[in-house]
C-alpha cells in the first residue's frame, strides 16, 4: 500500500492542515523527500537529523519533514550544513538544493563542502531549469533545451555547456560517495532510494561527505504532462547526465572526528577564562547596537561588551555587519545579552543605541525602544525628532578620548560612560578585564585605553540628558 512516510508529519501546516505539498502533479521533489522521509525514519534518525531547505520549490520541506529543520537562504544549504555538521557533531545533516540553488547560486559551497569532505549528505535535485521563479536556463539546462532564457534552445557555443556536478565532485579526493539517480519510474525510483539510503547511513555512520544528484522531472516548466516528462527524463536527460555510482568508499572511510569551529570569540580575545551562562530570570534580556564608520572601533567597542556580558556568567551574542570598505564604510553590531538563552542575535528594537556617526544616529535612533537611550557624540547634531520615552545622552566621547592622549579610543570613552551611567548591568572588573584582552596583540595601548575609561567614567555629563518627546 502507498502509505505516507513516518519522516513526514503527519499533516502539513501549509495546507491548511491537509496532507498535500507545494508541489505540481508529476513533481520529482515529492518522489525525493518521501524516499529521505523514509529512510531517517526506518533508521530511527529522525530526533538526530537536522534538515537544511533551500530556496526554490523546496523551499518549505520545513512543513513536511518531521526532524530538526534549518531554512537557508539561496545557494547556502550546503554552507550551512557544513557549519551544523560542524557545531553539533554526531547529527545527520541532510542539505537538500536545487540546480540553480547548488549548480549556480552556492555551488562554491556545495564544492568546497565536498574537497573538505564535510559530514553531511547532499541531495541535488537535478530538474535542468530554475523551477520555481519560471523555467529559466540553469548550468544544468542540456544542449538544445528550451528554456524561458532560451527560447531557441540552449546554445552551447554561446551559454557553456550543462554542469556535470557528479563528475566535477568526482575529481576530488574527500567525498565518499557520489551517486546520479533518477526518480523517472519504478525501476530508477528503487535505485533512488538505494542512493539515498546509502547516504543516510554514511551519515549515521560519521563517515563524511555523501553526494546524490537526482534527475527529476519537472512537467509545469517543461510543458509536458507526467507522462512525457518522465520520459524526457530517461530519454534526453540521462544522455546529458549518466546515472550510476561514481564512488563509494564507504566501507574503507575511516570515523570523521568532528572538527572544532577554528575560531571562538575568546580565541579572538586572547582569553583562557571560560566561564559558563547561568539562568537567570531576574536578569533581563537587553538589545544593544553599536554604529559608525568602519575603522571607528564599533565592533571592538560591541565585543568588549559580549565578552563582559560572558565573563559575567550572562547568555551573549554579538553580529557584526559591514560593508566591503577597509576604512569608513558603514560598519554596526548588535549585542544582546540576557539571563535566558538567546533566540537570534539580531537587534530591530534597541535598548541602547551607540551612535558614532551621523548617518547611524538617523537610521537607528527612531528605533530604539521605549524607556531605551540613545548615546552619541554632541558633535553630531540631532536633526530629528527623538522617539517618545527615548533618552538622548549627548557624550563627549571624542574631547574625552583626545584629552586622555588617545583620541582613537573614541570607542572606550562611550565604553566608560555606558559603565558611568549604569546603561550597562555589568561591573567594571569584567569590562576592564574584557577591555584589556583586546588589546592583546597590542598590549601598549591597555593602559593608554584604561585610562580613556576612567576619565570617560569621571566626566560630568548627566544634566545634558535629553528627553525625547
Ligand atoms: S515547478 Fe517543477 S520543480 Fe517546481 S514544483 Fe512544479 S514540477 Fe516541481
Amino acid at each position: 500500500m502507498n502509505k505516507k512516510a513516518t519522516g513526514f508529519y503527519e499533516s502539513f501546516d501549509r495546507k491548511d492542515g491537509s496532507r498535500t505539498t507545494t508541489y505540481c502533479a508529476g513533481c520529482g521533489h515529492g518522489i525525493v523527500q518521501k524516499l529521505i522521509a523514509e529512510a531517517i525514519a526506518d533508521m530511527e534518525l529522525q530526533d538526530d537529523t537536522v534538515f537544511i531547505s533551500p530556496v526554490g520549490c523546496a523551499a518549505f520541506c520545513y512543513y513536511y519533514f518531521d526532524c530538526g529543520n534549518v531554512a537557508a537562504p539561496h545557494g547556502r544549504a550546503s554552507a550551512v550544513a557544513t557549519g551544523i555538521s560542524r557545531s553539533i557533531p554526531g547529527k545527520v545533516v541532510i542539505a537538500y538544493q536545487g540546480d540553480g540553488d547548488l549548480g549556480a547560486i552556492g555551488f562554491n559551497n556545495a564544492f568546497q563542502a565536498a574537497n573538505r569532505g564535510d559530514g553531511f549528505a547532499c541531495f541535488f535535485i537535478n530538474n535542468s531549469l530554475y523551477a520555481m521563479t519560471g523555467g529559466q536556463m540553469a548550468p544544468t539546462t542540456v544542449a538544445g533545451q528550451k528554456t524561458t532564457t532560451t527560447p531557441y534552445g540552449r546554445d552551447v557555443s554561446r551559454d557553456g555547456y550543462p554542469l556535470r556536478v557528479c563528475e566535477v565532485f568526482a575529481q576530488l579526493e574527500a567525498p565518499t560517495y557520489i551517486a546520479r539517480v533518477s526518480v523517472a519510474d519504478t525501476k530508477r525510483i528503487m535505485q533512488a532510494k538505494k542512493a539515498v539510503r546509502r547516504a543516510i547511513e554514511i551519515q549515521r555512520d560519521g563517515k563524511g561527505f555523501a553526494f546524490v544528484e537526482v534527475l527529476s522531472p519537472c512537467p509545469t516548466n517543461w510543458r509536458m504532462d507526467s507522462i512525457e516528462s518522465a520520459r524526457y527524463c530517461t530519454d534526453v536527460m540521462e544522455k546529458t547526465f549518466p546515472l550510476g555510482c561514481y564512488r563509494d568508499r564507504s566501507s574503507e572511510a575511516e570515523i570523521i572526528q568532528p572538527r572544532k569551529a577554528t575560531t571562538t570569540l575568546r580565541d579572538l580575545l586572547g582569553s583562557s577564562t571560560v566561564v559558563e551562562s547561568v539562568v537567570d530570570a531576574s536578569f533581563p534580556t537587553i538589545g544593544m547596537k553599536f554604529s559608525g564608520f568602519g575603522g571607528q572601533g564599533v565592533l571592538s567597542l560591541g565585543l568588549v561588551i559580549a565578552e563582559a556580558a560572558g565573563r559575567a556568567g550572562r547568555f551573549v551574542s554579538w553580529f557584526p555587519s559591514y560593508g566591503p570598505e577597509q576604512r569608513g564604510g558603514a560598519a554596526s553590531c548588535s549585542v544582546v545579552m540576557s539571563g535566558q538563552e538567546i533566540g537570534s542575535p539580531t537587534v530591530d528594537a534597541p535598548d541602547i543605541l551607540v551612535a558614532m556617526n551621523q548617518p547611524s544616529l538617523e537610521r537607528f535612533a527612531p528605533n530604539v525602544r521605549s524607556g531605551g537611550a540613545v548615546i552619541y557624540d554632541p558633535s553630531i547634531p540631532v536633526e530629528f525628532k527623538p522617539p517618545t520615552g527615548v533618552r538622548m545622552l549627548p557624550f563627549p566621547a571624542i574631547e574625552v578620548a583626545k584629552n586622555a592622549g588617545v583620541p582613537k579610543a573614541v570607542n572606550t570613552a562611550f565604553l566608560g560612560a555606558l559603565s558611568a551611567h549604569d546603561l550597562l548591568p555589568i561591573d567594571d572588573d569584567h569590562l576592564l578585564s574584557a577591555l584589556a584582552d583586546s588589546f592583546a596583540a597590542k598590549p601598549h595601548l591597555v593602559e593608554k585605553n584604561i585610562e580613556v575609561f576612567k576619565a570617560a567614567r569621571q566626566t560630568v555629563w548627566e544634566d545634558k540628558v535629553e528627553m525625547g518627546r
